[in-house]
């Protein structure tokens, strides 16, 4: 893979030449006279800003780099992964549309399409990801169809190449959310997706300070979902963009390494008595593992597995880990654990809990930066207490 554009990123001119690019903490751009105002209202001069709610130097610089990133033709900085999740699909829909999603995905995003899109008119179904489940669902006003890739905590592989033909033949949208994925392990866009979106709060920062999003792919579609912005003004500062851009420097070095510790850790996990399944992508034992082998460089730094035994069970193993620790979030340094029964299901009725396959003994395991031997002694040392 190529490391030198992840490091090399100024996009835009500098007048000091500076090698990183500066932060802009302005909200305001001035201009020396109604003619220069006149020349950038009426779109002839592109290259300048007016106010930070519709674009900053180094939020544009960020923009440009996740754009080469992910091979696309433009992209927009969000405030959160989720705002980047929700704000272009509003932007987009009308009432009355419809939209396919998967039913393995983070909660959050979940809600918002199976509960708050049905308050604006704007139909959902919900099926199981995969390719044949997906196309059956649609319907003359589906306009979008929207899933994880992988999607989490399961890591699905949908036939991303596959489903895009099928979707441009019938001009409705392929939306991925491929934070799990990171642009290190794969690019959507490539394979067909109109629009890419990451949670930049995990492998984009990778550090566990900050919370930004974005979406990119198309320009037409970026560009109305800009200006849709504009009204909502779910922006990211440029500081938190100067944050992101030093930390993708290391994107690539992080991902690569927890791609190997995960695999590692998932190996030896698989074969532990006190366990029932380990989810992991690319796992031989995994259901997707042969598109998971074509779209995905590495299988990420997520893991999922089902203890044997009960409530009583997690709660030994849980408490008793020294090294991981409990919370939410993924793909940071610090290897962390999230029993999703507890921490983001707990308010989900039982039969939609089963219906997700999230159990009482369901741990999802973020693999961070820390030494593989360690985080192998830590897990057995606590599923020996079971
Ligand atoms: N998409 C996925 C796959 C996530 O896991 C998350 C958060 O965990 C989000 C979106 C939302 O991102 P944020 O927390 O940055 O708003």
């Amino acid at each position: 893979m190529s490391f030198t554009k992840y490091i090399h990123q100024s996009f835009l001119e500098d007048p000091f030449h500076s090698l990183n690019v500066p932060i802009y903490p302005s909200s305001v751009f001035l201009f020396s006279d109604i003619e220069e105002l006149i020349n950038f209202v009426s779109k002839k001069e592109k290259k300048r800003f007016e106010y930070s709610r519709y674009g900053n130097p180094t939020n544009r610089n960020l923009e440009l780099l996740i754009t080469a990133l992910e091979h696309t033709e433009d992209a927009c900085l969000f405030s959160s992964g989720m705002s980047a999740c929700t704000i272009p699909i509003l932007a987009i829909l009308e009432k009355g549309d419809h939209v396919v999603i998967t039913s393995d995905m983070y909660l959050k995003t979940f809600d918002f399409y199976r509960k708050i899109l049905k308050k604006y008119g704007i139909e959902c179904s919900i099926v199981f990801p995969e390719i044949k489940h997906i196309i059956n669902a649609l319907q003359k006003n589906t306009k979008i169809v929207f899933t994880e890739f992988p999607t989490n905590p399961f890591y699905y592989v949908i036939d991303l190449e596959t489903l895009s033909n099928v979707l441009k033949q019938k001009s409705i949208l392929l939306i991925i959310d491929s934070t799990l994925a990171s642009p290190v392990n794969c690019n959507p866009f490539l394979y067909g997706a109109d629009l890419v979106i990451h949670s930049l709060t995990k492998y984009f920062s990778g550090q566990n300070d900050l919370i930004g999003g974005v979406v990119t792919g198309k320009k037409i579609l970026v560009e109305k979902i800009r200006e849709f912005n504009g009204y909502l003004g779910a922006i990211l500062t440029a500081e938190v963009s100067y944050v992101l851009l030093r930390s993708i420097k290391t994107m690539p070095l992080r991902v690569n390494i927890q791609n190997q510790k995960a695999l590692e850790i998932a190996r030896f996990l698989e074969k532990h008595p006190k366990i029932h399944q380990v989810y992991y992508p690319l796992l031989e034992s995994h259901p997707n593992f042969s598109l998971a082998k074509k779209y995905l460089k590495g299988g990420g730094c997520l893991l999922t597995i089902e203890l044997k035994g009960n409530f009583e069970s997690l709660k030994t193993f849980c408490n008793s880990l020294k090294i991981f620790k409990i919370g939410p979030s993924f793909a940071s340094a610090e290897s962390l654990i999230d029993p999703p029964y507890i921490m983001s299901h707990w308010d989900v009725p039982d039969e939609e809990r089963q219906q997700m396959n999230i159990k009482e003994t369901t741990v999802r395991i973020s693999i961070g930066l820390e030494d593989t031997d360690d985080l192998i002694s830590d897990l057995d040392q606590a599923l020996s207490k079971i």
